[in-house]
């Protein structure tokens, strides 16, 4: 995904752009192996297609029309959250209800119609099949990448004046880097700890009318997320914290586990489910941050965008589009046509990465063994608990809420003092409760 939006971008630079794949890529939307992580739930954030409608007009409407399922209410019927005992208020009107339209398809789908309209830009060639095995580097500039034809192996050289390193979990920057004498990459690193497990459905129509589906219940209970994808196709997805147990294996489990959480609107109709293929299961929620934007030296003529610059733990459901927003920071960069573009590509990368980073870490970590969160730690969860229980009456806090979930709005604006005021006096009518 981040390369087929590096390749959008970057066709507004170049004469021309050839994207490389490791994989057969299929003419219709179909699993890849290059992409193991399609058979889980992937959802975009709001902000991502956003992203995805400005870098392709027309193609929202597109994903409609093949069967991707819309949500724009003008309030927030069709969507369920619940996030440990507050439920989100749905009744209200929402100030903008566009920003949080959100598009639920599944990854396949998805990559298929973008990567169609990628293949659609008159400079960009498609060289799949191909592995790609490394940089070439001359004299602290990279003038191309090394591919290997998997069907006859041989190998030849791609030049190029820019080489974008696109190969998500499989990255191998840091180790060229390594190797070629420009020092070890700084990282950060995170491990929540988490596993879970999706399953893809067949509902019948008109069975649910909730279309997104959101349970947190922290890190003692499981989480729930279940999207309406397209024709009649939806995806439920489960998470257990590893001091819980495994991620459940099989569909009966996962249905037990769902009736412990949800509404039993819902649960009606999720029991008249039938399950499409087996249940995919992952306990790999680590998250890694290499920190290019650190290194004293870096070649020209490279940069590293996704999850290969940076890998977020999926819960958060935010890889496409952080990779949706390097792609608008590549383009800035391109723009600005200065000198040494990796470096302003991976400061401006970094700059949103960092809080995410930040707000994903609050969530994600362990308590010190054998001792209490800190202070510090135990306040920002009171404050959580202080929005979630105004996010359950007050239509304008849930807004804002979602909008920083959703990545419209940096988190700081969950601290604007009209806000907290609101979020004052929504507590001041005594302790949260589901409705
Ligand atoms: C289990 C799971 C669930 C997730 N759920 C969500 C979600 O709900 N929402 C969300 O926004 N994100 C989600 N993500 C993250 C999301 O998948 C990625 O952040 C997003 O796809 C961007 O990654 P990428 O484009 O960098 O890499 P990928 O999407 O993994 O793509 C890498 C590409 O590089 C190719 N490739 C790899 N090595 C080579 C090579 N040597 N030569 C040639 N080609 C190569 C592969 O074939 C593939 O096409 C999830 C991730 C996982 C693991």
């Amino acid at each position: 995904m981040a390369g087929l939006l590096a390749a959008r971008v970057a066709s507004e630079f170049y004469d021309s752009v050839t994207v490389v794949d490791r994989d057969r890529l299929p003419d219709h939307p179909a699993h890849r192996s290059g992409v193991p992580q399609d058979r889980h739930l992937h959802n975009f954030l709001t902000r991502g297609t956003t992203i995805l409608g400005e870098l392709f007009p027309g193609l929202l409407d597109e994903l409609v029309a093949a069967g991707a399922v819309r949500i724009d209410n003008p309030n927030l019927s069709g969507r369920y959250a619940r996030i440990g005992r507050f439920e989100m208020n749905r009744t209200g009107k929402l100030a903008d209800p566009r920003a949080l339209a959100s598009y639920g398809a599944s990854r396949p789908f998805v990559e298929f119609h973008v990567r169609q309209r990628v293949d659609r830009l008159g400079n960009v060639a498609f060289l799949a099949h191909h592995e790609a095995a490394g940089p070439v580097h001359d004299r602290g500039v990279v003038t191309g990448a090394r591919i290997t034809n998997r069907h006859n192996k041989l190998t030849q050289i791609l030049h190029a004046d820019l080489v974008i390193d696109a190969t998500g979990r499989a990255a191998r920057t840091a180790e060229f880097l390594a190797g070629h004498g420009f020092g070890s990459v700084p990282d950060k690193r995170l491990d929540p700890a988490w596993g879970y497990c999706s399953q893809l459905l067949r509902i019948p129509p008109g069975r649910i009318a909730d279309k997104l589906v959101f349970v947190n219940q922290g890190r003692a209970a499981p989480g729930l997320l279940l999207v309406a994808y397209e024709h009649d196709t939806w995806m439920l997805a489960i998470a257990r914290h590893g001091d819980c147990g495994a991620p459940p294996a099989d569909f009966p489990t996962m249905l037990a586990i769902a009736e412990q959480a949800l509404p039993p609107a819902i649960m009606a109709g999720l029991r008249d489910a039938t399950p499409a293929g087996d249940v995919a299961v992952s306990r790999d929620t680590g998250a890694l941050w290499h920190r290019y934007d650190r290194m004293a030296r870096f070649p020209a003529g490279l940069v590293v965008i996704g999850d290969g610059l940076c890998r977020l733990n999926p819960l958060h459901g935010q890889g496409m589009t952080m990779a949706a927003l390097q792609a608008l920071a590549l383009r800035d960069c391109l723009q600005d046509r200065g000198a040494d573009l990796p470096h302003r590509f991976f400061r401006a990368a970094a700059t949103q990465i960092a809080p995410v980073w930040a707000a994903n870490a609050a969530n994600d970590r362990p308590a010190p063994a054998g001792r209490p969160h800190p202070i510090r730690h135990r306040l920002s969860r009171w404050a959580a608990d202080a929005v979630g229980t105004a996010a359950a009456r007050d239509i304008a806090v849930t807004e804002r809420f979602l909008r920083v979930r959703n990545l419209i709005d940096p988190p700081a604006r969950l601290r604007d003092p009209v806000l907290l005021a609101r979020i004052a006096l929504a507590n001041l009518r005594g302790p949260g409760f589901a409705s």
